[in-house]
């Protein structure tokens, strides 16, 4: 099949061109997170014909995923099948042409500079603030371009970071939010149309990228409410660059500390997990969204979730034990679904 054929309707469209489909044909991308921002995005990316795409995902497929994760089947589910391996599969089909690299892993400060080695563009389709804010301070210090995504409920954002010329995430947020702050997909629930539009957003501004065509004076956080189709563009402004300490000072406080640190407990098959930041967590507020993971017991001092096979035992300042793995990235997992971080 002749490649102009595949790609002859995006050619024709003026602002990408010829020139426009060789670029694509010749970027290197890292994407983080293949739940339902990061599977449309994989998909489109991998059908616009980028040269290289490297997938990292530390999840399984589960059956609540379906709803929005375009890119998996109940075949995934039935093979126990990790969310980068089945994604890998599913491209390959789409598109063999495109050289995709799946690995299955928890990006952290321990091996994000690894994962930025080589690439030109970092898309971020998380769902916990730990790992954006480590993104954010490793693509700031090796000056990687960095879309950021999020989505909850039917409301999204968009934000591309160009590195010394556009705010940064640390400008848009200040620092990380403490724990159990901030509510979760698994809490609050998502709707796919949301999804699939803020990751066709961040395509968007990719292919804007790659080709040229992003101007860095235009570069704005899109927000958009699916339900009531409000519709922003906010400019973060230059202001917020000069006191932020990654941009001003290039302080990389969440690469070089540890927003979120495990330590595997021997022979107890679980994980405590300590955050960077402490919390004081309200016990009543969690209980009740925490509720949907399973039976909920709480005290003045701790917060129990009993959700098999997991166990959460909680602390007002965010501290944790999960019980039921001995595996630092799927306890991880389990703390940034139910407390949110
Ligand atoms: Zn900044």
């Amino acid at each position: 099949m002749p490649p102009d054929e595949r790609y002859s309707r995006q050619i024709r469209f003026g602002p990408i061109g010829e020139t426009g489909q060789q670029r694509l044909s010749e970027s290197r991308i890292l994407l983080v997170g293949l739940g339902a921002l990061g599977t449309v995005a994989a998909d489109q990316l991998v059908r616009a014909g980028v040269g290289f795409v490297r997938l990292v995902d530390r999840d399984f497929v589960e059956l609540s995923n379906l709803q929005r994760q375009s890119l998996f089947d109940e075949g995934d589910i039935a093979g126990n099948l990790p969310k980068a391996i089945a994604a890998e599969t599913r491209l390959r089909r789409i598109n063999s042409s495109v050289q995709i690299e799946a690995r299955v892993d928890d990006v952290n400060p321990s091996n994000i500079e690894e994962y930025l080695d080589g690439v030109d563009l970092v898309l971020d389709a998380l769902d916990n603030f730990e790992t954006r804010f480590v993104i954010n301070d490793a693509c700031a210090k090796h000056t990687k371009p960095w879309i950021y995504t999020a989505a909850l409920g039917s409301y999204g954002l968009v934000m591309p970071v160009l590195p010394g010329r556009t705010p940064c995430l640390r400008c848009l947020l200040g620092s990380m939010p403490a724990p159990g702050t901030s509510p979760t997909c698994e809490t609050a629930g998502v709707v796919a149309p949301i999804t699939h539009i803020i990751a066709s957003i961040q395509v968007a501004e990719a292919l804007k990228l790659i080709t040229g065509s992003l101007d860095p004076h235009d570069v704005r956080l899109t927000a958009y409410d699916v339900w009531s189709h409000r519709f922003q563009r906010i400019d973060v402004g230059k202001d917020a660059m000069a006191s932020c300490p990654v941009c001003s000072k290039r302080e990389f406080e969440y690469l070089d500390g540890s927003p979120l640190r495990t330590i595997t407990l021997c022979g107890r098959n679980a994980v405590q997990l300590i955050p960077g930041v402490r919390g004081d967590i309200n016990f009543e507020e969690l209980s009740k969204s925490i509720a949907a993971f399973g039976s909920v017991q709480f005290n003045d001092f701790l917060l129990k979730c009993s959700a098999p096979p997991y166990e959460l035992t909680l602390f007002r300042d965010g501290r944790a034990i999960v019980k039921g793995t001995d595996e630092a990235g799927i306890a991880r997992s389990v703390y940034s679904k139910m407390v949110g971080l």
